[in-house]
């Protein structure tokens, strides 16, 4: 009884001590913010691209893209990929507007 105690009290200090630790595991999957942060060496089609044309969640990740013009353009999943390849000229024109509106905004 008094060994199942102790033990009790070993797991609940691992796990205070844990949660004072930063947790930087999953950098193969990292979440990049705008497309030109992303360092793949390919160029970029919206430069300031910050959201996924396709839902416009704002998450990119490097491993989902689509090439277009030899441009490349991110998205923030496979299905989002997917998405575009199968609606281009859709999610294209959102995105040119997007685009446009940035350039607008930028001085
Ligand atoms: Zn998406």
């Amino acid at each position: 009884m008094a060994g199942l105690v102790a033990l009790a009290l070993c797991v609940g200090m691992v796990a205070g001590c844990g949660q004072g630790g930063s947790s930087e595991d999953g950098n193969s999957e990292r979440i990049y913010l705008v497309a030109r942060n992303i360092d793949d060496g390919a160029p970029k089609y919206f430069e300031a691209q910050e959201q996924c044309p396709v839902c416009d969640a704002n998450e990119l990740q490097a491993q989902h893209y689509a090439d277009v013009d030899g441009k490349r353009i991110y998205f923030h999943d496979a299905e989002c990929e997917e998405a575009f390849k199968e609606n281009r000229s859709r999610y294209l024109e959102k995105l040119d507007k997007r685009k446009q509106e940035a350039s607008g905004e930028e001085k």
